[in-house]
Parts: C-alpha cells; sequence; structure tokens
C-alpha cells in the first residue's frame, strides 16, 4: 500500500505538470497536488491504524475465533468444556487462552495430556498461535451461552 501510494504520487505529479505546461492552465498543477496529498493522508492513516491495531493487542477476528472453537471442539475429547476463550495479537503472534473444564477426578495426567493434544493441534492450525489453557473442575463450568465450547 505504502508503495502504491508512491506510484500514485508521482503519476499524479507528472500529469499535473504535464497538463500545467500543455494547457497553461497553471492552477491543475496545485489542484492535482491537493488531491494526492489527500489521497497520502488517506492511506497514511489506514497503513497507521492496521499496523497500530496488531500492536495494540487487538482480538482476533471473528472468523478466526470460529477455527479457534472448531480446532477446541475437534480436539477436546474428554474434557467437559472450554470457555473464557481469550484472544490478543501482537504482531504476527496470536496469542490464545481458555479454560478448559476437565472432571475434578481426573488425574493431572490425563488432564495434561488433553491441553498437550489442544495445544499442539491448535497451535498447526493457526500459523502464529501460541496457546495457553487453564484446566478446571466441573464446578467452575458455565451455563452454555456464547463464548462456551461444549466437548
Ligand atoms: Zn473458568
Amino acid at each position: 500500500m505504502h508503495l502504491f501510494t508512491d506510484v500514485i504520487t508521482s503519476v499524479g505529479v507528472i500529469i499535473g505538470l504535464a497538463f500545467a505546461v500543455l494547457t497553461g492552465w497553471h492552477i491543475l498543477d496545485p489542484l492535482i497536488a491537493a488531491v494526492v496529498a489527500v489521497n497520502i493522508l488517506m492511506m497514511g492513516y489506514k497503513i497507521a491504524t492496521d499496523s497500530m491495531s496488531r500492536l495494540m493487542d487487538q482480538a482476533a477476528s471473528p472468523e478466526m475465533e470460529a477455527r479457534i472453537r472448531g480446532a477446541i471442539e475437534a480436539n477436546g475429547i474428554g474434557a467437559l468444556q472450554a470457555h473464557d476463550i481469550r484472544t490478543r495479537q501482537a504482531g504476527r503472534a496470536l496469542f490464545i487462552e481458555f479454560h478448559l473444564v476437565v472432571p475434578g477426578a481426573m488425574s493431572v495426567d490425563e488432564a495434561h495430556a488433553i491441553c498437550d493434544r489442544l495445544e499442539d493441534s491448535i497451535e498447526k492450525n493457526i500459523e502464529g498461535s501460541e496457546v495457553v489453557i487453564h484446566v478446571e473442575p466441573e464446578y467452575k463450568a458455565k451455563p452454555e451461552e456464547s463464548g462456551v465450547v461444549p466437548l
């Protein structure tokens, strides 16, 4: 986008100059310059907000959230529920956190195996993702509503 803005700027300047020289209509030069300037400002704003949102820990897009939920559903066998899924984008990395409800009597070994499976599959599935899972016993389960992934 930055490069494209440079191209537009150069082409605009050349056209403006050519028309001003050819027609003797010198107002064209500053007019085209103003149009190019507005274009640069708009593109600059867009480029800046785009990269800022990634630097400012923006949450993942709804499509990405759906992919994450799908990956949890597909690999959460043995657990009861996932909830409080939180994501934040930092540069190219996507940090994913959620609570995983398992039967309270489940061994640490088993719960850990489920977490490993979930982390591996999500990180393979979603490029740049890093997953942290908080394990909870069943009384921490939340009523099924949006944001809760039943397993
Ligand atoms: Zn919880």
